[in-house]
């Protein structure tokens, strides 16, 4: 099978007053039709960066971004238009993302107007439709994001990035901002939708928790850095690299196979302007060996399995 998205050797450096912020480090990865891919890591690793270069929503340093065979990256302005329609992007903080003063009738429609020439009673009825595949209705148009809890804005962004008909949705923490209690139902709801509409999913986020519950595979990200990835089973249940460990011990009352002590990850996790040399993990690792500190150890691969780890076998 071809991937729906594949990226290549992805950079994404910010000048700050400060100096270069390496926040994305030459990272690849396939996301295959259907398939729903956690990224996760620590704030700061790199991970919503990684999201939102995918859709050039900020300009790549260095890299190729392959949307169904083609770089998004080279392509002029008309073409990356009519493309971006089979992508979409919910944010984690529904109480930012809508505009307030829209009503969310024309927050749902605003895409559909962009890109496409319809009559208003049409769009109208794509609008509810899409209300109500998210769990709300036509009573709920003409009212404003402030009149919502926070579990129904996220309905109505989710709303909104299916209005193009997507085939690819990222989710950036999309429900870190609401409370526990309706984060199932939200997650609920994404599970359904990928299965009605055929999506795939690329799931931003720091709470592994979630990731073993809605992802097929696993991306582990730390300092700019991909270090461990694979099948969420087999990654949760033999994790390899030591801050994927360090992570899953963090989870309460989840104990993966190999582990019986509590790993807690000590230090804060440095800067991306300054990053450490050799193995960005070695300040922190629990295991670090005396190269660790001056050779960097390369992603490798064992079928649908990577890590990047000096002790780690493949
Ligand atoms: Fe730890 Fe060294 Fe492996 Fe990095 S390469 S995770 S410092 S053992």
């Amino acid at each position: 099978m071809e991937p729906l998205i594949e990226c290549r050797v992805l950079k994404k450096y910010f000048n700050t007053d400060s100096g270069t912020v390496q926040a994305v480090d030459g990272i690849s990865f396939s996301i295959f039709p259907g398939e729903t891919v956690g990224l996760v890591g620590e704030s700061g690793c790199g991970k919503s960066t990684v999201g939102r270069t995918l859709l050039k929503l900020i300009q790549p340093s260095a890299g190729e971004v392959l949307f169904e065979g083609e770089n998004i990256f080279d392509m002029d302005r008309n073409r990356l238009d009519r493309l971006k329609r089979k992508m979409g992007i919910v944010f984690q903080n529904p109480y930012s993302s809508l505009n307030p003063r829209m009503k969310v009738a024309d927050i749902v429609a605003e895409p559909i107007r962009t890109h496409r020439k319809y009559k208003k009673d049409e769009i109208r009825r794509l609008v509810i439709g899409l209300l109500e595949k998210v769990g709300l209705n036509r009573e709920h148009l003409t009212r404003f994001p402030h009149q919502f809890s926070g579990g129904q804005r996220q309905r109505i962004a989710i709303a909104r990035s299916l209005s193009l008909n997507p085939s690819f949705l990222i989710f950036d923490e999309p429900t870190s901002a609401l409370d526990v209690s309706v984060q199932a139902q939200v997650l609920n709801l994404i599970e359904e939708l990928q299965e009605q509409n055929h999506l795939t999913y690329l799931f931003i986020t720091h709470d592994l928790d979630v990731v073993r519950h809605i992802a097929d595979r696993v991306m582990v990200m730390y300092l700019g850095k991909l270090v461990e990835s694979g099948p969420v089973p087999e990654v949760f249940e033999s994790p390899q690299h030591p801050y994927t460990k360090a992570l899953l011990s963090a989870i309460p009352g989840f104990e993966p196979g190999i582990r019986k002590e509590r790993e807690l990850l000590e230090g804060e996790v440095p800067s991306p302007i300054d990053p450490p040399p050799g193995c960005r993990f070695h300040p922190r690792c629990p295991v670090v060996i005396e190269k660790c500190g001056q050779i960097e150890p390369e992603l490798k691969t064992n079928r649908q399995r990577q890590v990047a780890c000096h002790l780690c076998e493949m």
